[in-house]
């Protein structure tokens, strides 16, 4: 039905593998044809589920759900253009990462395993310690010492085991990576089925749009859990031929952690090396993402580009959308920065589709 290859080696893993690297040390994507149709959907319950067919479920009778997904798309204004925005902060755990977390905890579920291991500077540790919650799955989530502590009460609140890592987000992966040895690890980066939930978000969109896709979408580029979750949904979508291309993908980055808009600018098909500045876009601020060669490769296939963002444009963002009624986290405000510098220039006719990544309430008191 569907396997996981190497995306360096083209070795094939089962669809039970525990593993959640190749021996290469490669990341292992998921190799799944959806057979999906459109028609089947219209008369479901609103959420991610809608689209059965097109997701990778070993067992349905071990999936872990909220109802979640099918989040509002709303047209937001700037100025005298305007942009539809996902209101995916409406999530469970108030972020995104509840797509994710629904098709991995499911998946660990379906293999029968009673505990798992997770990184995270705060949000995917939220979304994976509250679907293992429910699941009846035991988890420890490791992050790094600087998360901002609503988030740090959030997953222990959930009765995961919360481990603090001094020092930067890679020592928190470096540690998890150890753990991981003998326990099942629930990685948002590494696993692919935290992919194939993230790529909800392009199903409904289109969906959303009346099943046609975006000229551009504007996204968050960190790990790239989102966008790589997105470009697989648009790629899935074009070749059942449901829509006719997929759009340019737009990613953004704090400009105090930009390896990526470095990377692109200079023409690099890796990651560049750099110094990582503080930034209050913390979810974003990954100085070494494992899927970076990825996330450069699905931007320049789309078409689309890099924009970072100033610590400023990020605070401008977040009040300019809390006085429509929005409450945002920064992460999600350099986002919206970034699409705010987007459609100064982006021609008039372009539909422009971008996400509230993360809920307000996350970063309230910090
Ligand atoms: C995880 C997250 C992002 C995007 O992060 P990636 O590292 O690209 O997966 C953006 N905004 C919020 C609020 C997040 O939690
Ligand atoms: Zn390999």
């Amino acid at each position: 039905m569907f396997h996981l290859t190497c995306s360096t080696c083209a070795k094939e893993f089962p669809a039970d593998t525990t593993a959640w690297r190749c021996q290469c040390g490669g990341l292992l994507d998921l190799t799944f044809e959806p057979g999906f149709w459109p028609d089947a959907v219209s008369d479901r319950a609103p959420d991610l589920w809608r689209y059965r067919e097109a997701l990778p479920v070993l067992d349905e009778t071990a999936i872990v759900s909220f109802g979640e997904g099918y989040t509002p798309l709303l047209p937001v204004s700037f100025g005298r253009r305007s942009a539809w925005i996902k209101q995916d902060h409406l999530f469970q755990t108030g972020s995104y990462k509840d797509r994710g977390a629904a098709l991995l905890i499911s998946h660990a579920r379906a293999l029968g395993i009673k505990k798992v291991v997770e990184d995270s500077s705060g949000n995917a540790g939220c979304a994976v310690a509250a679907y293992c919650a429910r699941a009846g799955i035991a988890c420890d989530i490791y992050v790094p010492e600087s998360t901002s502590p609503a988030k740090l009460e959030q997953i222990a609140a959930y009765g995961a085991g919360l481990i603090r890592i001094p020092g930067s987000r890679e020592d928190t992966a470096r540690a998890v990576m150890a753990a991981a040895e003998n326990t099942f690890y629930a990685s948002h980066t590494w696993n692919p089925f935290f992919f194939h939930g993230t790529k909800t978000w392009a199903y409904e969109v289109c969906e959303q749009l009346g099943w046609k896709a975006p000229d551009s979408v504007v996204l968050p580029a960190g790990n790239g859990t989102l966008l790589l979750g997105a470009a697989i949904g648009f790629k899935e979508l074009t070749a059942a031929k449901i829509i006719s291309r997929p759009p340019a993908i737009i990613a953004v980055q704090a400009e105090a952690c930009q390896p990526l808009t470095r990377a692109f600018e200079t023409g690099s098909q890796q990651p560049v090396k750099i110094e990582k500045r503080d930034t209050r876009a913390e979810g974003i601020a990954i100085a070494e993402p494992a899927r970076g060669w990825q996330i450069l490769a699905a931007v320049r296939a789309s078409g689309g580009g890099f924009i970072s963002v100033t610590e400023s444009e990020i605070r401008t963002a977040q009040q300019r959308m809390a006085s429509q009624g929005y409450f945002i986290e920064p992460t999600a405000a350099a986002v919206i920065a970034g699409l705010a510098r987007y459609l100064s220039t982006a021609p008039d006719k372009e539909i422009v589709v971008s996400t509230f990544s993360g809920h307000g309430l996350k970063a309230a008191g910090h």
